[in-house]
């Protein structure tokens, strides 16, 4: 990894805490939980997510607005109108929001609205996309691409790193093998070499990894056990309902009991939840 100067750690207690809308942080004792939907389909659903979410231990609220979606022909995102919404909540319940970004033209609107940009499988190796996210100011949230090595994963952090965003967050989401029945793999593995090899955050995406809602509790904790930093967790008032990805979402009483589930796994490899801001529990 001697090519990734600004990625690789380097010492062993080299870290770096990413610090998102102000109220949360990633990387350091605390773990960061991000729920919501695949996609953001209306304010009813997203106040619906949001309000409930901001009662448990969850930090940042997640929904698409512009979704890379295999097929032409399904839905593509509600774009700023989406944006919005996103907007609206983060001022009004102060929530951080994470938002996919999908194109160079999108970025000046979604750092007007949203707190963390995320890069999706898809885009892992969009490098003029890459380089143009290494000229703002928000957290940049990485996946992993769906067939890539950690070389290949790291080294498309250090195209944002290089070019001036030092806020970089990994997330390990599965890639794809053999095997049809969990829609990827999830690679723990790769969760505990980036620990090792990079001083970055790295949370885990078992919604994506899964692709069936069962599954995703177990690898949840899973992950923590295995030194993740944090989860991204996709969950929906009405699950079957889903536009996207409907599959694997939970529905939000599971999800609440999933992040408490949570505390005993987190205590015993030395992390922490953290519990809803009181001002936002009387909501
Ligand atoms: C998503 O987070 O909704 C998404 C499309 O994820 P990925 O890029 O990991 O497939
Ligand atoms: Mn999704």
């Amino acid at each position: 990894m001697e090519n990734a100067p600004l990625a690789r750690k380097s010492d062993p207690s080299h870290r770096t805490v990413v610090t998102i809308g102000g109220t949360a942080t990633v990387g350091g004792h605390d773990l960061l939980i991000v729920g919501g939907p695949c996609a953001v389909e209306d304010a009813e659903q997203m106040e619906q997510v949001a309000t409930r979410l901001a009662q448990a231990p969850v930090q940042a609220i997640r929904g698409g607005v512009y979704k890379p979606r295999t097929s032409p022909y399904a839905f593509q995102g509600l774009g700023q109108a989406g944006l919005r919404i996103l907007d609206d909540l983060r001022q009004r319940l102060r929530i951080p929001v994470i938002s996919e970004v999908m194109a160079i033209e999108q970025i000046s609107a979604m750092v007007a609205h949203v707190d963390v940009l995320q890069v999706g499988s898809r885009n892992m190796q969009n490098f003029e996309l890459l380089k143009a996210l290494g000229r703002i100011e928000q957290p940049v949230l990485l996946k992993r691409g769906l067939a890539a090595t950690l070389e290949e994963f790291i080294l498309a952090a250090e195209y944002i790193l290089s070019h001036g965003n030092r806020q970089v967050i990994l997330c390990e989401r599965g890639i794809r093998s053999f095997d049809t029945y969990t829609r990827n793999v999830l690679d723990l593995g790769a969760v505990v070499a980036l620990k090792q090899l990079t001083h970055l955050p790295v949370i885990v995406d078992p919604s994506h990894a899964a692709g069936k809602r069962e599954l995703v509790p177990d690898l949840a904790r899973a992950a923590i056990a295995a030194g993740a930093d944090g989860l991204i967790i996709e969950c929906h008032p009405v699950p079957a309902a889903s536009v996207s990805d409907a599959r694997q979402a939970l529905d939000l009483e599971e999800m609440l009991t999933l992040v408490e589930s949570l505390r005993p796994i987190a205590a015993a490899v030395g992390r922490r939840v953290i519990s809803p801001r009181r001002e936002l529990a009387i909501l």
